[in-house]
């Protein structure tokens, strides 16, 4: 007889659980937390789009172009692509529905997003973004305003003291033209030296060689010149605008001219968040302005500037905290009062008390179900004058105060029982 082999988890995706999902669910909540603090909106957008939405606006030459998405024909014919980030789809989303008429629009979304990438540490095939966006804002208080938004994100996570953002500028096109020549002409001179990668990226995109994490390229990189000499006056007034407001906000910056965003399209402002614990995995949050991309899918000419961070990343940075409130199951002390126990949970969850249930079992079993189960207390329901009763199973809370603030407004309520028995 042959047995079914069970089929394998798709490499590099994950299943997660237990203190893994707690952290990541803290860094969603806190995430939506701090979007409201800021009057930002939450959009959805789909999870695949036409390929074009991300061929046009991340750019052919880049990795995740070129190497990393997951595109497919449908059944129909049409080519597709399982988003590999948000930007794009919400840049097109922004064309789509004529979204200018609310610029400028400030919104945020998070979910699954694809790589086609070599799976390690803090880094797989299907993982999760959270994503800010500022649409229709050429100022450079937009760019203020989201990096605020994702330091104090930071701060709220705890993981601030960490983490360190890296600034830079990559000026305007005039700025940006300038040095590319000068660019060039430096890693031109050291042909001889540079990775194959590197060779390729010159020609199409000089920039990119400063990012490579190639150690033949590194000193070649490190010794380019910097973008400051070429700096118009109105790329630095922007720059110099950008970092008093860092500076009035309170966000702790570092200059880095070596910083480069991987798109086509970014001007002006670059950034990332890096922390030195998550070994090569150091960037957790990153983005830019790219002011040509809504453009660059058809659209009206529309300013923009946006982060995304990786929620595993964050979530790898958090302490194990345990969040968990105190939770109490409710056992039934005899089997004819199974159908009291039932209503009595519904009641406690209906006054937002966490309350578990057990399923099987007598009185005995359902109280080692609940030990195993790591809960704090077993209200116990009885016959007779004494119709409850509550068993302290950790040490997490004070049981009177909890019998008197909780359970007694609800229970003595409806039984009209006085509070010495339970
Ligand atoms: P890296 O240099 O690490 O490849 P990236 O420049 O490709 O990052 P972005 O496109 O800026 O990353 O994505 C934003 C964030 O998403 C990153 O800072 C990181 O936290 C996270 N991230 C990127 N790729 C992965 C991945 N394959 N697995 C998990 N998280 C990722
Ligand atoms: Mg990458």
């Amino acid at each position: 007889m042959s047995r079914i082999q069970p089929p394998a988890r798709v490499r590099g995706t994950q299943d997660i659980f237990r203190g893994e999902q707690r952290r990541f669910a803290r860094v969603l909540d806190a995430f939506d937390r701090v979007r409201r603090l800021y009057c930002f909106e939450r959009i959805e957008i789909p999870v695949f789009e036409d390929t074009q939405v991300f061929a046009r606006s991340i750019g052919e030459t880049t990795d995740v172009v070129s190497k990393e998405m997951y595109s497919f024909p449908d059944k129909g014919g049409d080519m597709l692509t399982l988003r590999p980030e948000f930007t794009a789809g919400i840049a097109r989303a922004y064309i789509s529905n004529g979204w200018q008429q609310y610029a400028p629009l400030k919104l945020v979304t998070s979910g699954a997003v694809f790589r086609y990438e070599r799976p390690q540490k803090g880094r797989y095939r299907q993982f999760h973004q959270i994503d800010a966006e500022i649409l229709g804002a050429p100022e450079p208080a937009a760019d203020v305003e989201l990096l605020t938004l994702a330091d104090q994100l930071l701060h709220e996570l705890g993981i601030a003291e960490g983490v360190t953002l890296k600034l830079n500028t990559l000026g305007d096109a005039e700025t940006r033209e300038a040095w590319r020549a000068a660019l060039v002409a430096h890693f031109d001179a050291h042909r001889g030296e540079l990775s194959e990668d590197s060779l390729t990226r010159l020609e199409k995109n000089p920039l990119r060689i400063l990012d490579s994490k190639d150690p033949r390229d590194r000193p070649i990189a490190d010794s380019a010149p910097d973008i400051d000499a070429y700096l118009t006056a109105e790329a630095r007034a922007f720059f110099d605008a950008v970092t008093a407001g860092l500076d009035a906000a309170g966000v702790k910056w570092e200059r880095d001219a070596r910083l480069v965003r991987g798109l086509d399209y970014y001007r002006h402002t670059a950034f990332e968040f890096v922390t030195d614990r998550l070994g090569a995995q150091g960037t957790v949050l990153a983005g830019g302005r790219y002011d040509g991309l809504v453009e660059s899918l058809g659209g009206p000419a529309t300013a923009g500037v946006g982060w995304a961070a990786g929620v595993e990343r964050l979530a790898m940075l958090l302490e194990d905290a345990d969040e968990l409130p105190v939770r109490i199951a409710v056992v039934a002390d005899v089997a004819d009062l199974e159908k009291e126990a039932t209503r009595v949970a519904r009641l406690l969850r209906s006054a937002d008390i966490v309350t578990d249930r057990s399923f099987r079992g007598n009185a005995k079993k359902q109280t080692e179900t609940a030990k195993k189960r790591g809960l704090d207390g077993v209200l116990f329901i009885r016959q007779g004058v004494s119709r409850y009763y509550l068993q302290q199973l950790s040490a997490r809370f004070d049981r009177d105060e909890y019998v008197r603030d909780k359970l007694l407004p609800i229970l003595g309520e409806f039984e009209g029982e006085g509070a010495s028995p339970l």
